[in-house]
């Protein structure tokens, strides 16, 4: 077993891995931080622990942030918790990649198996409004097929929902992060205009272009979930291409901008800076409430209701370390599920260097895509499964790293080769992995600052995966070359966490069920990408807050039933 301990983020020193920093609590005595006005507070309805809440949410990221705000504008009474601080994008970020590090979950976790994934800054965000604050913004649909791949496409795992029952929460999502789209987006199910116009491609983006209409295939500008006009007190994207270190302008539509305003106006509190470290279990059978650090001391909020939304692998590490006498292997781990099948999408890029200048910083960093590989079922592939490929455009910082990483660069050769910083572009793809069982996440006997068992990741690619990899590079350095690209060659990268608390039909083959309830513990919920059966091959966040948009409503039906 390989084992590795990652403790920071890939930017910043040991120990101190970022200037950014907020240390006392913000959303606290009745009002939160004013996210669109510098200095300012908005009002926020503030429960005391003993109050029994309708519904504790772990995490306030794209699950559990957009969750908060559909329940609390349902009426239920809710409080949503994050470990991380509650930001003021136009006063706490600035244009400064190391400075901007305390967006990531850098607590020591250890990652291990055959190829093990790097974990910071490229999977996992601590704050309110989650890793969407320093995401991407590419904000795709799933291949409808995708949700019946075993059915349909003969590989992975049929999803417990259709394409049709999600379709309309993908437009509810998109309308409440206003995307701008094209008007024709040439793969998958027809659809209704995006809400805002497309933003121009960048000169990254014109490169996949020209390199895909040269071999043939189709590409499209990405959908992305930054404002092509002005929204309210944000502002357009202003293409300064700092969005994988937070936006300091507020045109990124992230939770924290959009589903976390909405939830605070509806009567939700968010408690930022509160470490949930274990579900508390009543003798029925029932969640009780949650525990949580905060200023110094572990406190008890009483709730009817629990959903834990903390990201793929903090989701099953709380389940797992909630275990009590009456659970003992972890909350609605009966089959032993919790954990297992955790995927990634693969991540190799291909770059090169073109003779005109391209300067791949400007705009955000993917604005053009091609999902040709997606939707082509021919069996000419050795492969199954599905992936996409978009443009790039890392800053100067993170380009350094990357080619001193893949390269082995260094002194006099590195600075030679950033010279030509602005003459490089680079495609990568977002590549569908196997929910395979011993890709999981465990426990350590090892503790955290809170006293928490660390968790620990273990990762191995299958073969399918690597000749996917295989095939991905092969068609991203035909693209590239058909561009005009030079010198190509090819790094390697992940992204993505999904699964670990699989959703399905089936209670002795899932976790939880279609609505994310759990199949043992009726009052406690998983909603986030932990709950994906299989990986797809597009970003998974509008994916995520398409089925919290669908919890919400479906939750709100089942309370007056009593069937909660
Ligand atoms: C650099 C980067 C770029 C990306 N780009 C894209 C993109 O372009 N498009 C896309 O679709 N996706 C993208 N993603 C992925 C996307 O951001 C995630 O898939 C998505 O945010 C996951 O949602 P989630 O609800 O599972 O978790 P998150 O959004 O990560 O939210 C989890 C939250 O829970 C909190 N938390 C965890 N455990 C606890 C606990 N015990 N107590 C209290 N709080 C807790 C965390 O602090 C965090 O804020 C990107 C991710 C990264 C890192
Ligand atoms: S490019 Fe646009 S979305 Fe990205 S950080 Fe700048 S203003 Fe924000």
């Amino acid at each position: 077993m390989h084992g590795l301990v990652r403790t920071s983020a890939t930017l910043g020193k040991p120990g101190k891995s970022t200037l950014l920093e907020v240390e006392a609590p913000r959303a606290i005595d009745g009002r939160a931080p004013d996210v669109f006005r510098s200095g300012a507070w908005v009002p926020m309805r503030t429960y005391s622990d003993s109050e029994e809440v309708d519904f504790a949410i772990v995490g306030t990221g794209a699950g559990g942030g957009t969750l908060a705000c559909k329940l609390a504008e349902a009426g239920f009474s809710v409080v949503a918790f994050d470990a991380g601080p509650f930001w003021r994008p136009l006063e706490d970020f600035a244009s400064d990649e190391r400075w901007q590090g305390g967006l990531y979950w850098t607590d020591k976790r250890i990652t291990g198996g055959a190829d093990p994934v790097e974990l910071g800054s490229n999977n996992s965000g601590r704050g309110v409004g989650g890793s969407t604050v320093h995401y991407t913004m590419i904000a795709l649909r799933w291949r409808p097929e995708w949700f019946e791949c075993k059915s349909k496409l003969g590989y992975g795992r049929d999803w417990p929902i259709s394409f049709d029952e999600l379709e309309p929460y993908y437009e509810e999502a998109e309308e409440a992060l206003q995307i701008a789209g094209p008007i024709d987006y040439p793969w998958g199910r027809r659809r209704k205009r995006y809400p805002r116009r497309s933003h121009p491609v960048n000169a990254p983006g014109l490169v996949l272009a020209r390199g895909c209409e040269r071999i043939g295939i189709k590409w499209s500008p990405v959908p992305l979930a930054t404002l092509s006009s002005p929204r309210g007190m944000a502002h357009p994207c202003v293409y300064r291409g700092f969005c994988a270190y937070g936006c300091s302008t507020n045109a990124k539509q992230s939770v924290l901008v959009t589903f976390i305003p909405r939830a605070i106006n509806a009567g939700a509190e968010i408690r930022d800076l509160a470490m949930v470290g274990k579900i508390e279990m009543g003798k029925d059978g029932r969640a009780t409430g949650v525990h949580y650090h905060r200023n110094g001391n572990w406190h008890f909020q009483k709730a009817k209701n629990v959903v834990v939304a903390g990201y793929a692998i903090e989701t099953p590490r709380l389940l797992l370390n909630s275990k009590c006498d009456q659970f003992p292997d972890g909350l609605a781990n009966e089959n032993g599920l919790v954990g297992t099948h955790i995927m990634i999408h693969s991540g190799p890029g291909v770059w090169g260097t073109f003779d005109e200048q391209i300067r791949q910083y400007k705009a955000p960093p993917c604005m053009a895509v091609t999902e040709h590989w997606n939707y082509d079922d021919s069996d000419k592939k050795d492969f199954h499964g599905a992936y996409a490929f978009m443009s790039q455009g890392p800053l100067a910082v993170g380009w350094a790293q990357c080619v001193a990483i893949n390269r082995g660069l260094w002194g006099m050769k590195l600075r030679e080769e950033m010279t030509r910083y602005n003459h490089v572009a680079g495609l990568r793809i977002v590549g569908e992995t196997e929910p395979q069982h011993d890709n999981r996440i465990t426990v350590e006997d090892e503790k955290d600052q809170y006293g928490l068992p660390i968790p620990r990741m273990t990762f191995s690619y299958s073969d399918n995966d690597k000749r996917l990899m295989k095939h991905s590079i092969g068609s991203m350095k035909s693209v590239l070359e058909a561009a005009g690209g030079k010198e190509l060659w090819v790094d390697d990268d992940t992204s993505h966490l999904m699964g670990g608390c699989r959703m399905g039909d089936d209670p002795s083959d899932s976790v939880v069920d279609k609505d994310g309830q759990s199949w043992s513990i009726p009052n406690l919920w998983v909603c986030d990408g932990s709950l994906f059966p299989t990986a797809g091959g597009v970003n998974p966040s509008l994916t995520i807050q398409a089925l919290a948009c669908r919890m919400g409503d479906r939750i709100a039906e089942m309370a007056p039933r009593g069937e909660l």
